[in-house]
């Protein structure tokens, strides 16, 4: 190795280079390792160079395992990864090998099923539903059980997904879940048990995978000894960032892919764990070292690389009030004498104004856009900021909010793909059929059938004949069906039939059909970036592109534009200028996390993730009016917002409050003589008496 090979280890403080170097030349005698620190501390950072100094000291980059909170971290840390192994393999004029495996537990479930799929008795061809279809799913079996009539008032579709999915991923039972979720939905736990048995039954039928599915049969894979054997042996690595928002599925893959914890390096902070809500548990950071025979090598990291002392100071000071955390120390040295701001607006319209202007001032003083981001709890609080941006021509991206591919004419198209893919696949078949004029849920219901108990699907739907009206329409959408399914498609040639076949409709069904038109053109143009058909439809359902602003046009490459994002999409990212929408009680915590203290302490968590992606800069917003609507089956309630209970009096001080809290003013300032103020009280106390 040329001497300065290794200079990008001297980037490294002690502790970082500790866990990068950890047990790289004695794998075999190293125990697992956990990296548990505070935000901003280079967690990440460590992790990507960990990775790399595994690549350069032998280990082959396509046994190893790196696992992400989401795609686009994943896609960052490749990066970082590249970036280390260009500079050191430049000196040795050697090209840098790429990762083969790294994304999130589900992208990963989801390949290594279809590789597998033969041996576990899965059809390789299964369909992904994501959440809004599996909604749809569960919602078509609560109807046909007949729990769905308006007078029983049964959980909505929405709920019992969620109840399900809760189920599935804490392993506990549903009758604890309820209790201690969906309180109440408690009186319908027969009937719940029913449904679910049916809607297991209906995703084997029409072999579909729902998320929760790709973790449940991954896991399930790995109790057989000998494939999770071969499984966790295919990868010498497996490393795994923001640890501490896993569930137990997720804990239970790790320990059988890795039951030594040989290879196994987990890294997170138990301080901003911000997932419960998806079965994610704090436990899974805080148990990892005892659960291996030999206990796991634990490195803390103490410096903060990110923020300024006045932030980290709030930010600290704001965690520090919670009980149940690991106590951590994080100092910088990154001085500033700008305090975060506290900003009292009037209501969400002045806080949308506010926003713009400082976001044109700080663009104004050199901050690119690009480095400015506004966090918020919920994704429809950003709508009256968007329309604001939109007016002065601001341009942004949102993530974490509604998706593109939830449009409905995103969804037919994708579901003529998914249907050539998966004849069994019922609920895309139901859609689909249902397109054509003259075939309703009835004759949609017939031709699902019998192709599901025909051998050959394909000559099922040719023989099908429905009513006379349809009878042209079913024979022509018959051969583009045939031509997508068939042996002789082509990628990404089957999406352009699909749209040619589906924009008639397009404009039968839609006013605005040439908007819509243009969002397929966008769509053959993603598409046109995915090597398979299957590729698509895969990392489509599980990682779909954020959301743009349609108004003012999706953002160049190269162009300036500004991030919206919740906060929990936020995670792990970091930006020179933060924005907070609402912090205000009833929002952060929110209205519906005001039960148990464990949900209030998830909402402190959440705004300490919040204030801790800044760097230099921090505004959070106060809305003196703000309006929640709460959703837990009693209607709706409106609020006065007031600031938040996680910043108390107490940490005032902190802050830069704007405006400035009123000083009692100086008799002078009121143009008063002493004189004249003295009247002034005698008369307002003479009025007393009357
Ligand atoms: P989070 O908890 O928010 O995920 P993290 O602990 O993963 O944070 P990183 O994102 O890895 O932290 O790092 C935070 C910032 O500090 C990044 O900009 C990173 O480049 C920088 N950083 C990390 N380590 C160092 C270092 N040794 N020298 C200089 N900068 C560093
Ligand atoms: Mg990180």
């Amino acid at each position: 190795l040329p001497t300065s090979a290794s200079d990008y280890l001297s980037d490294l403080n002690a502790q970082q280079r500790e866990a990068v170097e950890y047990g790289v030349g004695t794998p075999a005698a190293s125990p697992a390792l956990l990296v548990i620190a505070g935000a901003g501390s280079g967690k990440t950072n460590t992790l990507a160079h960990r990775v790399a100094h595994l690549v350069l000291n032998g280990a082959d980059p396509h046994r190893i395992l790196l696992l992400t909170f989401s795609r686009r971290a994943a896609v960052e840390m490749e990066r970082r990864v590249g970036r280390v192994l260009q500079k050191v393999l430049k000196l040795r004029s050697g090209v840098a090998p790429s990762l083969q495996w790294a994304g999130t537990f589900h992208g990963v479930g989801a390949r290594l099923l279809r590789e597998y799929a033969g041996r576990i008795g899965l059809a390789e061809s299964f369909t992904i539903h994501d959440r809004g279809d599996s909604e749809d799913m569960i919602g078509i079996v609560r109807h046909e059980l007949g729990f769905s009539s308006a007078q029983t008032r049964f959980p909505l579709k929405g709920t019992c997904l969620a109840i399900y999915s809760r189920v599935v991923n804490s392993q506990a039972p549903l009758s604890h879940v309820l209790q201690t979720a969906f309180p109440w939905c408690s009186a319908w736990e027969a009937q719940l048990k029913q449904l679910f048995d049916a809607y297991v039954q209906a995703k084997q039928d029409q072999h579909v995978l729902d998320y929760d599915d790709l973790l449940l049969y991954w896991a399930e894979m790995m109790t057989d000894p000998g494939l999770a054997a071969e499984v966790g042996g295919s990868f010498d690595h497996v490393l795994v960032d923001e640890y501490q928002d896993t569930n137990r599925l997720q804990a239970a893959i790790l320990l059988a892919m890795k039951p030594t914890g040989q290879g196994l390096t987990v890294v997170g902070d138990d301080a901003q764990s911000i997932y419960s809500f998806r079965a994610a548990t704090i436990r899974n950071i805080l148990d990892f070292p005892g659960q291996f025979a030999e206990p796991a090598h634990v490195v803390t990291l103490e410096r903060n690389y990110r923020s300024t002392q006045p932030i980290l100071d709030a930010s600290n000071a704001v965690i520090q009030q919670s009980t149940e955390r690991y106590a951590k120390q994080l100092w910088t040295d990154r001085a500033s004498s700008q305090r975060p701001l506290l900003v009292t607006v009037t209501d969400d319209a002045g806080q949308a104004r506010w926003i713009a202007d400082k976001v044109l001032e700080n663009r104004e003083a050199g901050v690119k856009l690009t480095s400015q981001a506004v966090l918020f709890r919920t994704s429809s609080h950003s709508a009256m900021l968007e329309l604001e941006l939109t007016r002065r021509n601001i341009p942004f991206v949102k993530f974490g909010g509604l998706k593109f591919l939830e449009a409905s004419h995103i969804k037919d198209v994708l579901s003529v793909l998914r249907w050539a893919q998966n004849p069994r696949g019922r609920l895309s078949g139901f859609r689909v059929a249902q397109l054509i004029p003259g075939i309703g849920p009835v004759s949609a219901g017939r031709v699902l059938d019998a192709m599901a108990s025909a051998p050959d699907p394909l000559a099922a739907m040719q023989a099908f004949q429905p009513g006379s009206a349809a009878q042209e329409d079913w024979r022509a959408f018959s051969q583009t069906y045939e031509m997508i399914a068939g042996a002789g498609a082509s990628w990404p040639a089957d999406l352009e039939l699909a749209i040619q076949w589906y924009t008639p409709h397009l404009e039968r069904l839609h006013e605005d059909a040439a908007v819509r038109r243009g969002d397929l053109d966008q769509l053959a143009r993603i598409a046109a970036t995915y090597p398979s058909r299957e590729k698509f439809l895969t990392e489509l359902t599980l990682d779909p592109p954020d959301a743009t602003s349609a108004e003012s046009g999706a953002p160049l490459q190269d162009e300036d534009y500004m991030i919206l994002s919740t906060i929990h999409s936020a995670k792990g990212q970091e930006w020179k200028v933060v924005y907070v929408l609402n912090v205000v009680d009833g929002c952060i915590p929110s209205d519906m996390s005001t039960g148990t203290k464990e949900d209030i302490e998830e909402e402190r968590r959440l705004l300490y993730v919040a204030m801790t992606r800044a760097k230099e800069q921090l505004q959070l917003i106060v809305p003196q009016r703000f309006y929640v609507t709460q959703q837990t089956g009693m209607g709706d309630r409106h609020i006065y917002g007031s600031r938040t209970r996680f910043i108390p009096d107490s940490l005032l001080k902190l802050f830069e409050r704007m405006p400035k809290p009123p000083q009692p003013a100086g008799l002078a300032e009121r143009g008063l003589t002493p004189e004249a103020a003295k009247i002034d009280i005698a008369s307002r106390l003479r009025g007393a008496w009357k």
